[in-house]
């Protein structure tokens, strides 16, 4: 079901949390449909009951944003576009938002750090070339695994991962930063070795920025409807799963040897790069200067 709405304000501040300090979100719910997706839960305060089929759109989205750009109380701080959806979701390719909130951002040379799993991007890949020469444009895809018969399990919307890395390689042309956030890596389901020396392998290879990693933290009602997707799914590994679960918090010993892991990749690939937000595009503006 897809309810379309006029929406109040569309910027959302955050108190530090990664990576900008602002958020805004065209789409609410997301049928890329994510079964790990941490967001589920905000469906809740719509009172929707399906995360991945009741979709809301903010068709003024790019006209709001406007009127909150010109705030005389607005920074010019990066704006991360999509964190409890993704912003090229299928309602895009009907509703066509994004290229209206691009000549917006360029209109104000807003830095903007765009997010997706889906190459519907490159439809807009000339505008946000246009937006990158006044303000800092950086992207980030997030990935779990190179598998592609796991992939479209656990992501069935999603852009395969190859694409998703060979995306990031064609837009680092023209942006500041290049971000492989591979997250989750999901315990007994794509943590093997290969798929983890691939995900650092590619960043090399495709010259990429910044590869974040971490594992899966899964929590209420997410954690229920992912381990019985494990359990129908992957009954070979449910038993363990469940026990790597068993707190509210992964698996001490298990994170330890992870991040043990990716700490032997890094130094493998020399992939020491941490992403560093823009906050204020007058600082980037002053930098030019010199
Ligand atoms: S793309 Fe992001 S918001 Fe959408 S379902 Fe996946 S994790 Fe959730």
């Amino acid at each position: 079901m897809i309810q379309e709405i006029c929406s109040k304000t569309v910027l959302t501040g955050h108190n530090g949390a990664f990576p900008t300090l602002w958020d805004m979100n065209p789409y609410r719910g997301c049928t890329i449909g994510c079964k790990y997706c941490f967001a589920q839960y905000s469906h809740v305060y719509l009172g929707l009951p399906d995360f991945f089929k009741d979709i809301v759109v903010k068709t003024n989205v790019a006209e709001q944003l406007h009127r909150e750009l010109k705030k005389k109380s607005w920074a010019k701080e990066q704006i991360k576009l999509g964190g409890i959806s993704d912003i090229y979701q299928h309602a895009e390719k009907k509703y066509a938002l994004l290229p209206l909130v691009f000549d917006v951002l360029k209109k104000a040379k807003n830095p903007v750090f765009i997010q997706t799993k889906s190459i519907l991007i490159y439809r807009d890949m000339e505008i946000i070339k246009e937006l990158a020469k006044v303000t800092t444009v950086d992207i980030s895809a997030s990935i779990s695994t190179f598998d592609e018969k796991i992939r479209k399990i656990i992501e069935p919307g999603a852009a395969s991962t190859l694409a998703r890395m060979e995306m990031l390689r064609d837009f680092k042309a023209f942006c500041r930063k290049t971000v492989v956030a591979f997250m989750p890596i999901i315990p007994l389901i794509s943590d093997d070795d290969l798929n983890l020396d691939t995900a650092f392998r590619l960043t090399k290879e495709f010259d990429l920025e910044t590869i974040i990693a971490y594992p899966l933290h899964v929590r209420n009602t997410t954690k229920k409807s992912f381990l019985d997707l494990i359990q129908t799914k992957f009954p070979e590994v449910y038993p363990d799963f469940v026990k790597l679960y068993r707190t509210p918090n992964l698996d001490e010993s298990y994170s330890k040897n992870l991040f043990r892991k990716i700490e032997l990749l890094r130094r493998k690939y020399h992939l020491y790069d941490a992403y560093e937000p823009i906050q204020k595009a007058k600082d980037i503006e002053q930098l030019r200067l010199f």
